[in-house]
């Protein structure tokens, strides 16, 4: 193979090709380093001893159908001057990982156009390599977003692992992207974001949040001249601690705490602008045929009158989504007639 085969078809740059074999199937070729100082990964010294090679072996790009491997001497070096021993640095590999740049590239190009399982198996790898591909890529990408031009953001609390581990995440209010997830739901979990901040010379204007204490005062001390907004939804979770004693709210409190719905997926993404609650839903219902409602527009307007039930069924933001969301998921969940009978305006 010629050298600019090696690199144009594989990414290897100076390497001589030195042989290929055929296995089952595949082929394996090989290919050594082309005479050359090696310098220190560490401090760029060409002050560096040879300490023996590491034999590995390395997934390339396919050829057609056939699978391709690479068989490379990785060489181990001692640097003289900071002492550090480590392995060359090779162009077309990351040595933690076995699969070459050049073929995960092809595998997240093809995973743009087929199901991961198609990939892995077209490809000859398992769903599980695959997947951590894409995740290396989406963490390379997205894993330290420049968070200089940074001016408003909302600071959360989620539960992972069902409730058994809380994270904080941090989101760029103008272009929703999450900008920082911190271990843990105290003020310090936000300790490497502020950090971050800092290097980035970030100017904001404003943080919303929950009204927890420990983010307060974080953000007091981190970001003084902000102004803090506190988000609507904790807002409005906090008026209905205090509306809780309403009988209409305690009635349908009480109710919704006996209901099980869980053979009903919460979220049926794709389905709703922003993926309305699929729990949320049935509630408003229950709360129509008891409030004797008699059209999906009555149950809206009944709502929008007693916030604390908007809360209640679950629509998070206090939002309610558009009527159509409310037909929608009568007619996924096959009340067709039932809609009828709800005035549902004929198209
Ligand atoms: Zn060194």
């Amino acid at each position: 193979m010629s050298t600019s085969l090696l690199y144009h078809g594989f990414g290897l740059v100076g390497c001589d090709y030195v042989h290929s074999r055929y296995q089952e199937g595949a082929i394996i070729f090989s290919v050594k380093r082309k005479r050359g100082k090696f310098r220190c990964s560490g401090c760029r010294s060409r002050d560096v001893i040879l300490r023996g090679t590491l034999s590995r072996r390395f997934r390339m790009v396919p050829i057609g159908s056939k699978r391709v491997f690479l068989d490379y001497e990785v060489q181990r070096l001692e640097c003289r001057r900071c002492g550090k021993i480590h392995q060359e640095k090779l162009g077309f590999v990351d040595p933690r990982f076995s699969y070459s740049h050049a073929f995960e590239r092809y595998a997240l190009e093809l995973s743009r156009h087929m199901t991961i399982l198609d990939v892995a198996r077209h490809l000859g790898i398992s769903w599980d390599a695959i997947k951590e591909i894409q995740k290396r890529d989406l963490t390379k990408r997205f894993s330290r977003p420049c968070l200089k031009s940074v001016k408003r953001i909302a600071i959360d609390e989620i539960s992972a692992r069902k409730g058994h581990c809380y994270l904080t995440v941090v989101l760029d209010m103008d272009t929703g992207a999450v900008i920082f997830v911190g271990d843990g739901k105290g003020g310090d979990a936000l300790d490497p974001f502020w950090q971050r901040l800092r290097r980035a010379g970030a100017r904001v204007k404003a943080v919303a949040m929950d009204m927890s204490p420990a983010y307060i005062s974080a953000v007091l001390d981190h970001l003084p001249q902000a102004t803090i907004v506190f988000d609507h939804f904790h807002v409005i979770k906090l008026s209905y601690e205090q509306v809780r004693n309403l009988p209409i709210v305690r009635k349908y409190e009480k109710l919704f705490n006996d209901l099980d719905l869980s053979h009903l997926p919460e979220f049926n993404y794709g389905v709703g602008p922003d993926g309305t609650s699929q729990h949320a839903l049935p509630r408003a219902f229950i709360i129509r045929s008891l409030e004797s409602l008699k059209t999906v527009s009555a149950l809206i307007r009944f709502l929008q009158g007693n916030p604390a039930l908007i809360y209640l069924c679950g629509f998070r933001n206090q939002r309610l989504p558009h009527d159509s969301q409310f037909y929608r998921f009568l007619e996924i969940n096959g009340f067709q007639v039932y809609i009828e009978t709800l005035g549902y305006p004929n198209p």
